[in-house]
Order: C-alpha cells, then structure tokens, then sequence
C-alpha cells in the first residue's frame, strides 16, 4: 500500500500535545531529569509503553504538559507537529489544542497560544498556509512553491472537561479575537468522566452564536443522556462515537452530522473491542460523512498513513474508494469556500493515480 503515503490527504482530529514526536518528549524530559525536577527513568517507562487504557491516556497527558508547557517548547512542537503532517502529504489539517494557563511561568490563554502561532510562523521546510486567503496578513512562505510541500492549517480551541463555565468562556472569547490568525472552532475534549455537559454549554452555544464552528468528543464513554444532549446540539462535527446506541445513531445520521474517526486510539484504549465491530464500517455504507484521523499521533504511535492503510485492510477499500473517501473530507473541514476549491483542486490533479 505504497499508494496512501504519497495521497493527498486531510486531517481533522489531531490535538498539538499528543501528537509530539516522541523523541522530543524523552529530550524534554531527559532536560526535566538532569535539573532534578522529574525523575526521568520512571517517566521514560510511561512514555514508552504502547497500550493505553482511556485513564492512563489522560495520566499521560498530565506528564506530557508538565514537559511542554512553555512557551518555547510550544512553538517547537507546533512546528514539528505541522511537518510531520506535512512531510505525510496531509494537505490539510485542524490542529486543536487547549490554550493554558500557568502564571509560575507568566503563561495565559493568549500567550499560549501566540506561541503556537509563533511555531507556525516558524515553519520553513514547507508552506503553510494558515491565516484567512483574505487577510491582509499573508501567509509567511507563499514562495513560489516549486517542489516544496504545502500544507493549509486551521486551529481549534480545546476546553478541557476539567474547565469551569467561565474558563471555557475564556476560552471561546480567545477563538473570536484570533480568527484572524486561522482559528476556526472550539472542541470540547479531556477526560470524558470528568466534567458536565451543562458546565460547557453556555460557552459553546456562544460560540455557535458567533459563528465558530464546533466539534465534540462524544461518546467515548457509556453515556447516553450526554450523547442525546451533545447530539441535539447539533455540533458541525463529532469525535470518536463508540458507545452509540441506536437512537443516537439515527439522529447522528438524520443530522448529517460527520465523524472523525480514529482507528489506532479506539482500539489502543479499548473504546472498540476489534477492529472488525468498529462503526466505520457500518458509517462507511450507509454513505454518513466520517473522515479518518490520527487524535494523537505520538500517543498511539502512529500516522495518517498508518490510519489509512488500516482502514483498507481491516474493511476492504480499494484504492479509488480511498481516494474518494480522503476527498470527502473537504466537505467536513471548518475551511473558507475558497480553501475547499483549492483542496478540491489539489485532489482533481492527483487522481490519476487513484482511478
Ligand atoms: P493539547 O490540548 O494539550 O494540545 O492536547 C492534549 C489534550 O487533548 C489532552 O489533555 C486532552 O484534554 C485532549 N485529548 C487528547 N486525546 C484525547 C482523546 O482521545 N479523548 C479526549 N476526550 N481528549 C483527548
């Protein structure tokens, strides 16, 4: 399957710290252990393991912020995050991460994520595209692209399950003020047996309100009344959906409302038992809008490729329905209709090879 790396491809469901290469996390935390600050053999080990239960995945994360969590390292990683996608041929990709707080450091909301802006700008092995087409502030690196990769980025703004009403306000009010910078939606993520629905809904009716788009993880845990609730929302996308009953499947569908899927990290955590029960299938015939992503590619070890060839082997896809299918993913991005054309193009002088 040599084919799928060489595809166009677009990503949708990729949060910044868990898509760090792991080889940055153990420098970082060797750096951590030389000052004393963690002890670095015991971490090493938890880095290291490949099976993750859903709990230990969040346990991971609270050690993978305390490594990244300045401003520094955030503009390293969101650079190297947007490479690795890049160098993958992702064309397009949502990037979302949770903007914090830590005033021991002098970090906000704001500050956080300038530096991810900053790793953005920062980029120069390939093109990235991320502020509006129509902005006056023009991408750094629109050379003349001769041979060199181009990748188009979109940020989310995360707010974790753990957040208060007001925090999450915070949050969604940040995403207004940096629409100018590619910020195009809020998700809601973290701990799905953290947290409360109603907490967040105020903040996210805002940001419906004010035209962010918005995408839920929904449904990573046995939840019906939150997966109903979440659904009647009507969100512009879901995450995950693994403990759908029937009920909610119908209305998923009814609303048309597409999904990310993301193979590795259900079956890694055991959200889906086997590949071969896994909802793609059943999403994939009925002709549901689902687009494959990564959720974290240094956590789950893995890639967009790796997720795509997956998909083909575990249900059977040729390579024009792949092709078709990585293509369909434009519908579902939070992009202006002028980004979609282009993606639209860049697909159209590509399929001679996937006919
Ligand atoms: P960050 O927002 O710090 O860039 O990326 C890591 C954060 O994304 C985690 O702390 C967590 O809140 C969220 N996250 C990453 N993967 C998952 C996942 O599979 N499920 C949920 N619910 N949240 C996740």
């Amino acid at each position: 399957m040599e084919w799928i790396h060489p595809m166009p491809k677009i990503e949708l469901h990729a949060h910044l710290n868990g898509s760090i290469r792991d080889t940055t996390l153990l420098e970082l935390a060797r750096v951590l252990g030389e000052k004393g600050v963690i002890v670095f053999s015991d971490v090493e080990d938890v880095i290291q393991k490949n099976d993750r239960s859903l709990d230990e995945v969040f346990k991971l994360f609270d050690l993978i912020h305390m490594i990244t969590t300045d401003h520094q390292t955030v503009t390293r990683i969101t650079r190297e995050v947007v490479q690795d996608f890049a160098l993958e041929n992702v064309v397009y990709l949502e990037l979302r991460t949770t903007p914090k707080r830590n005033d021991s450091i002098g970090m906000s909301k704001r500050s956080y994520m300038e530096a991810v802006i900053k790793g953005l700008r920062s980029i120069s092995e390939v093109d990235v595209e991320f502020v509006a087409a129509t902005d006056s502030e023009k991408l750094h690196n629109s050379c003349d692209g001769v041979g060199r990769k181009k990748i188009y980025v979109r940020l989310l703004l995360s707010i974790d399950r753990r957040e208060t009403t007001e925090s999450a306000m915070e949050t969604v009010k940040l995403a207004l003020e940096m629409r100018n910078v590619g910020v195009v939606g809020i998700d809601l993520s973290g701990n799905p047996l953290v947290g409360e629905w109603n907490t967040f809904l105020p903040a996210l009716q805002f940001a419906k309100d004010n035209d962010l788009y918005i995408t839920l993880h929904c449904g990573e845990v046995p939840n019906p009344k939150e997966i109903q609730a979440m659904l009647d929302f009507k969100p512009h996308r879901v995450g995950h959906a693994c403990f759908f009953k029937d009920q909610d499947w119908e209305k998923l569908k009814s609303f048309r409302i597409p999904v990310e899927i993301c193979l590795s990290s259900n079956i890694i955590t055991k959200s889906i038992s086997s590949i071969d029960i896994h909802h793609f299938a059943d999403l994939y015939k009925a002709k549901h809008p689902l687009v494959i992503c990564t959720d974290d590619f240094g956590v789950f070890s893995t890639t967009l490729s790796n997720e795509y060839s997956l998909a083909v082997r575990s249900f059977g896809l040729g390579k024009r329905e792949t092709f078709a299918l990585a293509k369909s993913g434009i519908d579902a991005t939070f992009a202006e209709d002028e980004v979609k054309q282009q993606l639209g193009l860049i697909f159209d002088s590509a399929s001679p090879e996937y006919v």
